[in-house]
């Protein structure tokens, strides 16, 4: 299961997936070879026998569109702070005040996490964007604390190590009650969840930054057994060069 935030880059998503797939603590390598060859990134995965692996992603499972598509009340244009024009397509919208209704497929976040948990195998893979606004976005907290009381494994992926030396400082005071939804109402939703909100800040804190059990440790550990093993790591993606060069043309840009 990939818990994502919407306002990153579809570029940035897929490399984060493929380099779960691949193994790859951190995914500027992938998206670099993504925009410069999808096509020889797609040969890669099915030499290594990956294309097969299945990621369960809300924006594809998820329809969202038949509850929202003919009402805009928020999304704007960055450019002319004018709202988008809503769809004019035939499907019927789903009314869902109370977020109660069986048709509606955007109030099932619970359900969801529970099935993926208990039909066993099921990991969470945390594709945090370059700024790592993930952290500030409601539901992706509320879906990492869930996964976490699920006891599902966990995995951060980063675009890279220096980013988050760079940014994690953006980390330490995170409070959900400041956090950002796309509406009101499923900001009201997810605190009323929470219950005790000062408590789940701590835990937070905890679940990110603990030395032995957090996010960003076990990213940590994760990418020290990457650098041990460099050159075994050389060696296969040499050979998923294949002689191209494609591979150490994106690698220049990678900082490890
Ligand atoms: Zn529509």
């Amino acid at each position: 299961m990939v818990t994502h935030n919407w306002g990153n880059s579809f570029n940035d998503l897929l490399a984060a997936v493929i380099s779960d797939a691949l193994q790859e603590c951190s995914f500027k390598l992938a998206a670099r070879l993504l925009e410069e060859d999808c096509t020889f990134l797609g040969e890669i995965l099915g030499k290594a026998g990956h294309l097969c692996g299945t990621y369960w992603i809300c924006a594809f499972a998820v329809n969202q569109h038949v509850s929202i598509c003919h009402s805009n009340p928020f999304d704007r244009d960055p450019l002319t702070d004018q709202l988008h024009p809503v769809c004019s397509c035939s499907c019927v919208n789903i009314s869902d005040p109370d977020g109660q209704s069986t048709l509606s497929e955007i109030n099932k976040f619970d359900d969801m996490m529970y099935h993926l948990a208990a039909t066993g195998g099921c990991r969470q893979v945390i594709a945090v964007d370059q700024s790592l606004d993930l952290f500030h976005r409601a539901w992706c907290v509320a879906e990492i604390a869930e996964a976490r009381r699920l006891q599902m494994s966990q995995s951060l992926k980063l675009v890279s190590k220096l980013a988050i030396q760079q940014r994690a400082r953006k980390l330490e005071d995170l409070d959900v009650r400041s956090m950002q939804a796309s509406s009101d109402r499923d900001k009201e939703l997810i605190l009323a969840r929470i219950g005790n909100v000062d408590e789940f800040n701590t835990e937070l804190q905890s679940l990110i930054f603990d030395p032995k059990s957090g996010l960003l440790a076990s990213w940590k550990a994760m990418d020290s057994l990457q650098q041990m093993g460099e050159v075994g790591r050389l060696i296969r993606w040499g050979l998923a060069d294949a002689g191209s060069g494609k591979v150490w043309k994106a690698w220049d840009c990678h900082d490890v």
